[in-house]
C-alpha cells in the first residue's frame, strides 16, 4: 500500500483556482463579442493565469464559503487580476486554433 492510500488529500484545494476562475469571469464581460470564449481559448486563459499565480493551498474541511470571507489579501488579489489581464491578452492574440 503506498503511504498516500492511508491520507485523504482531497480537501487540501488551491484557492488560486477559484480566484483565478471568478476574476476571469468578470473580465471576460468587457470582452464580450471581440474575443473567442470557446472551451480551449478560456481554458488556456485559465492555464495561463494559474502558472503565473502563486499556488494558494489550504487544508479545509469547512469548505470555500469560510475561506472566501477568511482571506484578505490585497496583493495577491491584485496579482491575480494582472495575471488574468495577462492572460486573456496573450490567448487572445495568439489563440491555439485558427
Ligand atoms: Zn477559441
Amino acid at each position: 500500500m503506498a503511504f498516500i492510500d492511508n491520507y485523504n488529500l482531497e480537501h487540501v484545494v488551491n484557492e488560486a483556482e477559484r480566484l483565478v476562475h471568478e476574476e476571469l469571469g468578470l473580465q471576460l464581460e468587457s470582452y464580450e463579442g471581440t474575443i473567442c470564449l470557446c472551451n480551449d481559448c478560456v481554458a488556456d486563459m485559465a492555464a495561463m493565469a494559474l502558472n503565473t499565480v502563486k499556488p494558494l493551498y489550504r487544508y479545509t474541511l469547512l469548505g470555500t464559503l469560510w475561506a472566501s470571507s477568511a482571506r484578505s489579501d490585497a496583493a495577491y488579489d491584485a496579482s491575480v487580476r494582472e495575471a488574468v489581464s495577462g492572460a486573456i491578452e496573450k490567448i487572445r492574440l495568439n489563440p491555439s486554433h485558427d
